[in-house]
């Protein structure tokens, strides 16, 4: 055995969302994953269009996993959103 090689497979680190269940195409956790949450807010930058980009995801799943709860999905989707950077946030 000649470990060492790794397999040129095609996009390995795609962390890409598999419906039904959305499950992480790579590592296999919830859609979106740690991995695929921090692309995204490099990605996008703007905490408002990935909003907008994570509450079509939301639909979309929802529609998949009619069995989870709509509180669940919205804090899987989009309740890990660091909210209000800098501004004078009501925490
Ligand atoms: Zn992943």
């Amino acid at each position: 055995m000649t470990g060492g090689a790794e397999p040129s497979g095609p996009v390995s680190g795609e962390h890409a969302p598999l419906p039904p269940n959305w499950s992480c195409g790579s590592c296999g956790e919830d859609w979106p994953c740690a991995t695929k949450r921090g692309r995204l807010l490099q990605e996008y930058g703007d905490r408002a269009t990935l909003s907008v980009y994570l509450g079509s995801c939301l639909a979309a799943a929802s529609e998949d996993l009619r069995s989870a709860s709509v509180t669940s999905l919205q804090d899987r989707f989009i309740g890990w959103l660091p909210r209000g950077p800098k501004s004078t946030g009501t925490v």
